[in-house]
């Protein structure tokens, strides 16, 4: 941590500092310039993080040296993780893509949209059986009901299931059914299920926050991290902005930026990022181009009659049309999809 301290600062005041600092543990460094003294405080950096140094009469700005996540960061780890989910491997050199209803509805149309999903190419099915809706007077999700109707769409196409969880009490019955659980934007920093999700083994897809910065999302993560379940992946889904003409503001500037900081994997979320099926496809190829490592798409064989989130989901055809055209944008950025 370095104290950048007051033009006027007195060596009365210099002094306290280091005795403070001292009294933290931290060993005090003075750097006197022409212009400004600075001190460098040298010790565990997080121990200082608690403390309220800008009201120490003199100190004028603290600058953290270490990024406040540790076990997410690229300084904990340089390689690119990767997750492995039922034989598809996430964070490689392939895209992945999940693929499927915003709510699991009937059986029957889950299983439709399930197969034809994969025939398109998609690697995972998405499903969501508990909903977070802004209403509580819409459809909430079928709960239990809808879980088992993932597992049997899993059954019969083999697809691996991403689901959410929205509460703490609902993981257990989540864990028995997905193969990747979601922590959707609304809780990106519930911290308590955050907690509790990083104490299960099942991989997380870790939605960011519709008000959350970069750091904050990654500090998200951390919890989950710092739990013990390593098998977390950040998923971009457009940031709320003064912009109306789209649902949210799909932040692709965060996915180099993440890349950079994190060796967790980064997919994007071009369906609620954008919130119209148009957008969808001119923006998964954007993601492609950026450096996603994947794509969570939402696809519904009649969004009209879509229980929730019809007016982004793709139709079939048009999704598998999408993933044609991502092929030549990935192999432009050496990946495959
Ligand atoms: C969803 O995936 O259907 C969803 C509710 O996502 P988000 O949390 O990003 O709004
Ligand atoms: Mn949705």
């Amino acid at each position: 941590m370095v104290l950048v301290l007051r033009k006027d600062i007195t060596e009365e005041q210099i002094k306290h500092i280091c005795e403070k600092l001292e009294k933290w543990g931290m060993k005090p460094v003075i750097s006197r310039g022409v212009e400004r003294t600075v001190i460098g405080a040298i010790g565990e950096e997080d121990v200082l993080r608690a403390q309220p140094l800008e009201a120490i009469p003199g100190v004028e700005q603290v600058m953290p040296i270490l990024k406040p996540y540790k076990i997410a960061s690229r300084e904990y780890k340089k390689e690119n993780t990767t997750i492995s989910v039922n034989g598809v491997v996430i964070g490689g050199k392939k895209i992945i893509v999940g693929a499927g209803p915003c709510s699991v509805e009937t059986e029957d149309l889950l299983i439709e949209t399930a197969k034809a999903v994969k025939k398109a190419g998609a690697t995972i099915l998405r499903g969501g059986a508990f909903k977070p809706r802004t209403s509580p007077y819409s459809f909430q999700g079928l709960g239990e009901q809808g879980l088992k109707f993932l597992a049997q769409a899993k059954k019969i196409t083999g697809l691996p299931i991403i689901t959410e969880v929205m509460d703490a009490r609902q993981i257990e019955v989540v864990v028995r059914y997905a193969d990747i659980i979601q922590i959707g934007a609304r809780n990106m920093q519930n911290f308590e299920l955050l907690k509790e999700i990083g104490k299960t083994k099942t991989p997380v897809i870790l939605k960011r926050g519709m008000m959350s910065t970069v750091e904050e999302f990654l500090m998200s993560a951390e919890y989950i991290l710092s739990q013990g379940n390593l098998a977390v992946m950040l998923c971009e889904r457009g940031i709320r902005t003064f912009e109306r003409a789209t649902r949210n503001t799909l932040d692709l500037s965060c996915v180099p930026v993440l890349k950079s900081l994190t060796h967790l994997p980064v997919i994007v979320d071009p369906s609620h990022g954008t919130g119209h099926w148009k957008w969808v496809n001119p923006l998964s190829r954007a993601a492609v181009a950026v450096g996603a490592d994947g794509l969570l798409i939402e696809v519904h064989p009649s969004p009209e009659d879509a229980y929730s989130d019809g007016e982004q989901s793709l139709l079939p055809e048009k999704f598998s049309k999408m993933l044609e055209d991502l092929k030549p944008v990935a192999s432009a950025v050496n990946r495959e999809i």
